[in-house]
């Protein structure tokens, strides 16, 4: 089957791409701790955009974690997110990526919020959230943002060069773990196989994000492993970052990236969870889930949101409150019907 877009995808990907020309300035960013897929569709998108002559840069609500810097590599100074409050100031679009919600921009939502240019999003995400008016792309079928800035790219007849393929390729890659998860659709690998086609080597891609790790990632790994709890009638399962633990083995919480899969690994768990202090008195958690259980809905209860298979959410409260909240929740949420 060849790779088609429906009018109105066509339509919509011509009104963002009628919102840029040349000589603009315009700011891509993406929601806090940005992941694979936020800064991988910002490294092809930013690409594809310097091709046609826009003046695009990166300006993200937190810092890019050190496996993904080397998608800005050959393009020094493209990630302004140290100056980002000053670059989405002298902006003339804004263009938010893998997130559709002012308040998951952190401390840049205030300014996004009354910056008064064109907010353009592209995003995956099932819970919709508020942006101040622009064009959007939005479709949640989709299995990453970076698959919609393909999308965006072929209804222009952008050409993509081999740089902007390796920043989409790395956001399907992550936003997939790797091609495994649900959302991988015959689509995705359509995508995937252009990416490949366009010259991106998926084994360097897999070493650059998977293959870098520093000496404290596995012993962070062993370390939250040995607190994991099972209830095995319920198929919950959770663990928890000990408090400190990433400081002091100087890594970060992107290398907390895939310990939630070990407790979602577990012969009939349906909800997995990882808690993790992020400051004094707020506690994150990641939910994943197996079957047809929705942490998306979950999680949006508490004021978080995502995906039906892999969500987040933060409260404010002390590791043990969260915990009994949440934990308590999740029992009901499991043995209700809407969890069935
Ligand atoms: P994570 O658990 O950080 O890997 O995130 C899984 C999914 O949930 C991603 O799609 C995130 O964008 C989303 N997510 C994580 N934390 C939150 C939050 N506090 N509010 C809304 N969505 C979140
Ligand atoms: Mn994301
Ligand atoms: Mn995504």
């Amino acid at each position: 089957m060849p790779f088609t877009l429906s009018p109105e995808k066509i339509a919509a990907a011509r009104a963002l791409a009628a919102a840029v020309s040349p000589g603009q300035r315009v700011c891509l960013t993406t929601h806090v701790n940005p992941d694979g897929d936020g800064l991988g569709s910002e490294a092809g998108l930013v690409r594809l955009l310097r091709d046609r002559g826009v003046d695009a840069v990166v300006t993200n609500p937190t810092p890019t974690p050190s496996r993904f810097s080397f998608l800005f590599d050959d393009i020094p100074g493209v990630d302004r997110t140290g100056e980002a409050v000053k670059e989405l100031r002298k902006a003339d679009l804004i263009i938010v990526l893998d997130i559709s919600d002012l308040g998951r921009l952190g401390m840049l939502g205030e300014t996004v919020r009354d910056r008064g240019v064109p907010v353009a999003c592209i995003d995956h995400h099932v819970s919709s959230g508020v942006l101040p008016p622009g064009p959007r792309y939005l479709d949640a079928a989709a299995a990453a943002t970076g698959e919609l800035i393909f999308e965006v790219s072929l209804a222009n007849g952008w050409p993509l060069t081999i740089e902007a393929a390796c920043g989409l390729y790395v956001a399907i890659l992550t936003d997939t773990g790797g091609f495994r998860f649900s959302n991988t659709r015959p689509r995705t690998l359509r995508v995937a196989a252009e990416l490949l086609e366009a010259g991106v080597d998926p084994e360097q891609i897999y070493l650059e994000v998977y293959a870098r790790a520093p000496e404290g990632r596995p012993r962070l790994f062993a370390e939250a492993l040995q607190t994991l709890v099972v209830e095995p009638d319920l198929g919950l399962a959770w663990v928890t970052v000990p408090p400190g633990a990433i400081e002091r083995l100087g890594v970060s919480s992107d290398d907390l990236d895939g310990v939630v899969e070990f407790p979602r690994s577990i012969e009939g768990i349906r909800m997995a969870l990882l808690f993790r202090e992020v400051s004094q008195g707020r506690v994150k958690v990641s939910l994943r889930s197996v079957g047809n259980v929705d942490v998306a809905a979950f999680a949006k209860a508490f004021g978080g949101g995502g995906h039906t298979k892999a969500a987040g959410l933060a409260l404010a409260g002390s590791l043990a409150e969260v915990q009994a909240t949440i934990l308590t929740a999740a029992r009901d949420y499991l043995g209700s019907d809407g969890a069935r």
